[in-house]
């Protein structure tokens, strides 16, 4: 059955208080709208609801509010056209850009105090040519304070076990892959403190980022700016003069920045970095495209994390349900007949989604000598994949399917999430 152990993080223990935003709506005249007011209400809503995003977007009639929460944007309210450029105007104010411009894009950030606590925030500013006339439309970008802790992020124990010893070697390159938004940043930074915390301070860790996501306390970060002429390579080039230990690069992107990183990793550095690819092997095609010559990447890569991250059931309506025929039948290996599958029914605390929070799904490939020497020759990632799994490695699909057969995910959440195996 349903184990609230199971439920990552934060285990609630109210309800929630409601929508301050809507009630602050409900409870103003239309012409004595505050946009402050209503902003703090607002942004209230946002922490309560662990938004990442605010969205404020100029529809047909309306100004739609809309909250993103745990990566799925969700309506929030409507408010009038009038009302919408007044928030649009305080957003201006409180990110310092040019409020009488109303015809050109713009991009402030700052800091807000909310409830106690202090929030930064970008914002970006866009006009858009609307039914009510010209309007602009505003995305703000939420950073929490957060505990980047490893052991918080809800990895399985053996994997997590695995990659702490990982993090204790001393040369090499631990990659990441996923796509956007699957928490790679936060296991990055997660894996820093951990070799901090580890070495007491002792193994020099520096980063170079695009842009620096979290200020994290402890960490040495750098922020690239290539229109300055200061990008990856560039970053990269002046800090293996600093005498770092642990390299920290947000993203090989591009083929300097790839095989300067490989020879770091290569002499006596342990590299943490992510690479875009779809399957946890495509890393090694993926270098081999930019430039990268087999054996170097074979050599230096010690191992590779894919991960997802994968919408949890609300722990308050979470019941046993019979997926559908299909769905089942879609499933390449047998489930146990006995299975019990767990959905959120939806309530007045998920917002009537049924889910509430994320939690991580991964696979990690630790490289071997086998491995190394496949690599070596010019195997497909498919190929690679299949010699992964033969050697042992759990697979992401396995992964989330524990995760299924657990009742903390909905089986075809963990198929949206991950694709067909
Ligand atoms: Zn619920």
């Amino acid at each position: 059955m349903f184990n609230l152990k199971h439920f990552f993080g934060r285990p609630p223990e109210t309800a929630p208080p409601g929508q301050l935003a809507a009630s602050y709506l409900v409870s103003c005249d239309r012409r004595r709208f505050k946009a402050d007011a209503f902003l703090d209400q607002l942004l209230a809503d946002a922490l309560h609801w662990n938004a990442t995003d605010i969205h404020v977007i100029p529809e047909s009639e309306h100004v739609s509010v809309r909250l993103r929460i745990d990566g799925a944007l969700r309506n929030f309210l409507l408010l009038q056209p009038l009302q919408g450029r007044f928030l649009v105007g305080r957003l201006k104010v409180v990110g310092e850009l040019d409020v009488l411009n109303t015809f050109s894009p713009q991009d402030g950030a700052g800091r807000l105090e909310i409830a106690g606590e202090v929030v930064a925030f970008r914002v970006s500013i866009m006009p858009v040519r609307a039914y009510s006339g010209s309007q602009e439309r505003a995305i703000l970008r939420l950073f929490r304070r957060r505990n980047f802790d490893l052991k918080g992020l809800g990895m399985d124990n053996a994997t997590l076990q695995q990659w702490k010893s990982l993090l204790t070697e001393p040369q090499g390159m631990l990659v990441l892959t996923g796509p956007a938004n699957s928490g790679k940043t936060t296991t990055i930074y997660s894996s820093l403190l951990e070799i901090q915390h580890r070495s007491r301070g002792e193994r020099n860790i520096a980063t170079i980022e695009d842009p620096v996501e979290f200020a994290v306390p402890g960490l040495s970060q750098s922020q690239v700016n290539p229109g300055d002429g200061f990008g990856f390579t560039e970053a990269l080039r002046a800090m293996m003069r600093q005498d770092p230990q642990v390299i920290m690069i947000g993203e090989i992107r591009d083929g300097e920045t790839a095989k300067i990183a490989v020879e770091a990793g290569l002499t006596g550095h342990l590299v943490l970095t992510t690479v875009h690819s779809k399957q946890v092997t495509g890393v090694f095609p993926r270098l081999l495209s930019l430039g990268v010559g087999a054996v170097r990447a074979a050599s230096a890569i010690l191992a590779v994390l894919n991960q997802r991250l994968l919408r949890l059931n609300c722990p308050f309506c979470a019941q046993p349900y019979l997926p559908a025929e299909e769905m089942l039948g879609s499933l390449p290996r047998k489930i146990n007949e006995n299975a019990q599958f767990m959905r959120g029914a939806g309530c007045d605390f998920c917002r009537g989604t049924g889910f509430y929070g994320r939690g991580i799904v991964n696979e990690l490939l630790v490289v071997n000598a086998e491995m190394r020497s496949a690599v070596c020759t010019g195997a497909l990632s498919q190929d690679l994949y299949a010699r992964a799994i033969d050697s042992g490695m759990r697979t992401i699909w396995q992964s989330a399917m524990e995760a299924v057969l657990s009742g903390r995910a909905p089986l075809e959440q963990a198929i949206e999430t991950i694709g067909p195996e």
